[in-house]
């Protein structure tokens, strides 16, 4: 008998596999994605991919502003939904194959409610079902930095060995990563020397994780009354949740809204910060340089400073 996690695995396989045949909007993307053009830029320790992705126009130059958003039908709630898309259901929520993808295999995870983006009442949530689509990996965009829907709470999964953000860690822990917090159940690290900020959670209780991050998330927010900007990874492996959290300092960079020729349509949301610069102009893609590439980590991460 399976067990539950590979059950959902499966189960989400199976969506995936069986939207791709009836569904034509996901099967011309999905399509297209296996010729878009990718490049690769060198760190030190470290590669980042540029990927020119015209279809991601959808979410890279979309209008986040309330009153953009209060104006447009909701894309995430289930009577605006393509007739075609159907879910997979996981408590609350509905899996869906996203139809604009970043990853060969690429979801976006509703809740059944139009409720706004938010992590904090529903980290549980997240960490469970990193656990139960452990095949994949699970990622949050804050409702200001990233989420194309910040009035509709929802997650995304994509292919697990995809994101540079994973390899990069197990490969650069030994030398640039730094314990700064240790208990009986959890383990918690900052990367150094990665041009952007980044916090791994490494843990086997759910509950030890959940502390610290509401913890983590309560110094952030400090005063303030909105959510602290940051987008979120979870890699469930081998009995282990690795959450991995980037503060965020701004949402888009300057470039993002500058003239030509200095301009570039590129929205940092955890993909870029996890190691994949999604460019829908062509002409972006072809110019984006290392430089431009530390600026734009730079501007959109906080820092860190461990007391
Ligand atoms: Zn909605």
């Amino acid at each position: 008998m399976l067990q539950t996690s590979n059950n959902m695995n499966d189960k989400v396989k199976q969506l995936f596999d069986s939207q791709l045949i009836h569904w034509p909007l996901a099967q011309n993307n999905y399509a297209g994605l296996k010729t878009v053009r990718q490049k690769s830029i060198s760190f030190e320790g470290f590669d980042l991919i540029v990927q020119f992705n015209p279809a991601r126009i959808v979410s890279s130059g979309a209008k986040v502003d309330g009153k953009s958003i209060a104006e447009r039908k909701c894309f995430l709630c289930e009577a605006n939904r393509p007739a075609e898309q159907e879910a997979v259901l996981f408590k609350q929520y509905s899996i869906l194959v996203n139809p604009f993808p970043i990853f060969p295999e690429h979801f976006t995870i509703v809740h059944q409610r139009h409720i706004p983006q938010q992590i904090k009442p529903f980290f549980g949530d997240f960490l469970q079902l990193a656990k139960e689509m452990s095949d994949y990996v699970l990622f949050y965009n804050g409702p200001a930095c990233g989420a194309s829907a910040p009035d509709h709470l929802h997650f995304q999964a994509g292919t697990k060995d995809f994101l540079p953000l994973i390899k990069d860690y197990h490969a650069l822990k030994t030398k640039n990563a730094l314990c700064f917090y240790k208990n009986n159940s959890c383990e918690v690290f900052r990367l150094d020397n990665y041009l952007r900020t980044v916090i791994c959670i490494e843990s086997s209780d759910e509950f030890a994780i959940n502390d610290y991050f509401i913890g983590l998330y309560d110094t952030l927010q400090g005063t303030q009354l909105n959510e602290p900007m940051m987008n979120i990874v979870c890699d469930y492996d081998q009995g282990k949740w690795y959450t991995f959290i980037f503060p965020r300092e701004t949402f888009r960079p300057w470039q993002y809204s500058a003239e030509v020729p200095e301009k570039l349509l590129v929205s940092p949301a955890t993909v870029e910060m996890s190691g994949v610069f999604i460019t829908p102009i062509e002409s972006h893609f072809d110019k984006i340089n290392k430089e431009d590439i530390c600026s734009i980590l730079t501007q959109s991460s906080m820092k860190f400073d461990i007391n």
